[in-house]
């Protein structure tokens, strides 16, 4: 078995506990690669060991394994994304969980091929108070989720968050905010949001007992950046 086979066996076990634990179905639990930094044999061997969606932070670096690696995987993008790069975006990814305006989501919007699916967006909200990430306030979410709602091309499918430093005790409330604010926002607006993508290496079994439907591992996966 090669390390990454094994790490993934690993974390499967390990979304099984948690879902015991919290009396979840772990098929509703969706292993996102966090690829970042990872070349592509290296993806290529995850993939094989059962991995089927790939996370990237950047479109650039995206694009170069999108044509090395096989169109069978799921892509998803979590960095920040600029107007700029909207038009590639739209073309490679399935689901953006970085989207932190309503001009970037209209920019998405345009650009998809309409022939094709609607490219899935999470809005991404702010709990963990680092300034290098752009996210909505809470507030910001229903607002902007009245305004996107149906647009073609896109579907407003869940929210993200990154959790705070500080430990289990911190991540844990993050995720149980975001899944609050979650409610909130399909019982005011009337709009489904199945999807909560909060978890990483050092706190997904928290996430998975809160709710997350998509986890984004990379060092668990693959070992240290
Ligand atoms: C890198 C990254 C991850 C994965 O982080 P690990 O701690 O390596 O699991 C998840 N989400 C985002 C937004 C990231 O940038």
């Amino acid at each position: 078995m090669t390390p990454v086979a094994a790490a993934v066996e690993a974390v499967r076990q390990r979304v099984v506990a948690a879902c015991e634990r919290s009396d979840r179905d772990p098929t509703t639990v969706r292993i996102v690669a966090a690829t970042k930094t990872v070349d592509a044999s290296r993806v290529r061997s995850a993939i094989e060991a059962g991995i089927a969606e790939i996370g990237e932070n950047h479109v650039q670096e995206a694009l170069l394994k999108h044509d090395e690696l096989d169109n069978v995987v799921t892509w998803h993008l979590f960095g920040h994304l600029q107007s700029n790069k909207a038009r590639v975006a739209a073309g490679i990814f399935d689901v953006v969980h970085s989207v932190d305006s309503e001009r970037i989501a209209r920019a998405l919007a345009t650009q998809r091929n309409p022939e094709g699916a609607p490219l899935a967006l999470l809005l991404e909200v702010d709990y963990s108070g680092r300034s290098e990430r752009t996210a909505l306030a809470d507030v910001e979410v229903i607002p902007l989720v009245r305004r996107l709602a149906g647009l073609p091309g896109i579907h407003v499918s869940g929210l993200m968050t990154i959790a705070p430093q500080g430990g289990a005790d911190a991540a844990r409330d993050s995720f149980r905010r975001l899944r609050e604010l979650r409610d909130a926002v399909e019982f005011r607006t009337g709009w489904a949001l199945p999807e909560l993508s909060m978890g990483m290496s050092d706190d997904f079994e928290v996430a998975v007992e809160e709710g997350a439907t998509m986890i984004r591992l990379g060092r668990a996966l693959f070992g240290e950046r």
